[in-house]
């Protein structure tokens, strides 16, 4: 496992999907997700040049924090429960999974600052999936406006897991719509320019559908060590 090649020949499809839609390489963050692999893994993409870690759980990234601080930007990409948020709030840069209210309200009271949020859809309608129907997502954002620490910096989904390219582009493509809706709604708790979609096996097409920031972790860091 050379987390460095694996970050080069990723760069590079990254700058291919976004050549074929003319968007600019820059507009594209990516996050490493370790939730499989260990800190020195974790660190090893630190040093070949990644900003950004992605964990799904509140003790993968305690550990990680341990040893890492701050040196990375920390996003929260899992299923948060109400009583881990006081463990993770001060650490992270993004949560990304904001699906209820409950969850909202927790993180208004614990956070200390605004902290940036992506609302998690589950566009696909699969029922193991997080997240909330497009249709209510709309409703959902347009509740948050009194959490003062709260700012809805964008939308969030998970593609479903097919080799049928023309479904995984709808789903990235509803997102994306979805997330002008949002915008053209003008509220100033809720800018939404981010578009977080596209994981290992389908990030290009994501970025060809506008995503702002792909989370990879089995083709960048491994699925292990
Ligand atoms: C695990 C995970 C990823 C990364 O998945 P890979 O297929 O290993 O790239 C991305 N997003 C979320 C929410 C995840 O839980």
């Amino acid at each position: 496992m050379k987390v460095a090649s694996n970050l080069e020949l990723i760069r590079k499809q990254i700058n291919e999907a976004c050549m074929k839609v003319n968007r600019s390489p820059e507009e594209v963050t990516l996050i490493a997700v370790t939730k499989y692999v260990s800190t020195e893994r974790a660190n090893e993409a630190l040093e070949a040049g990644i900003f950004d870690l992605g964990e799904n759980r509140d003790e993968g990234l305690l550990e990680k924090w341990e040893v890492l601080q701050d040196k990375p930007s920390w996003h929260f990409i899992g299923t948060l429960q109400t009583r881990k948020v006081k463990n993770i709030i001060d650490k992270v840069e993004y949560i990304h999974s904001l699906d209820r209210i409950s969850l909202a309200e927790e993180i208004n009271k614990r956070a200390g600052h605004k902290i940036k949020c992506l609302v998690q859809v589950n566009v696909s309608g699969e029922e193991s999936k997080h997240g909330l129907t497009p249709e209510e997502a709309l409703v959902f954002i347009k509740s948050l406006h009194s959490f003062e620490n709260i700012i809805i910096e964008g939308l969030m989904t998970m593609a479903p897991l097919s080799d049928d390219e023309h479904l995984v582009r709808a789903c990235f493509r509803k997102l994306r719509v979805l997330r002008d809706q949002v915008q053209d709604m003008n509220w100033d708790f809720a800018p939404c320019t981010e578009l977080s979609m596209g994981m290992s096996n389908d990030y290009s097409i994501a970025i060809e559908e506008g995503a702002t920031m792909v989370r990879i972790g089995t083709a960048l860091v491994g699925e292990a060590g």
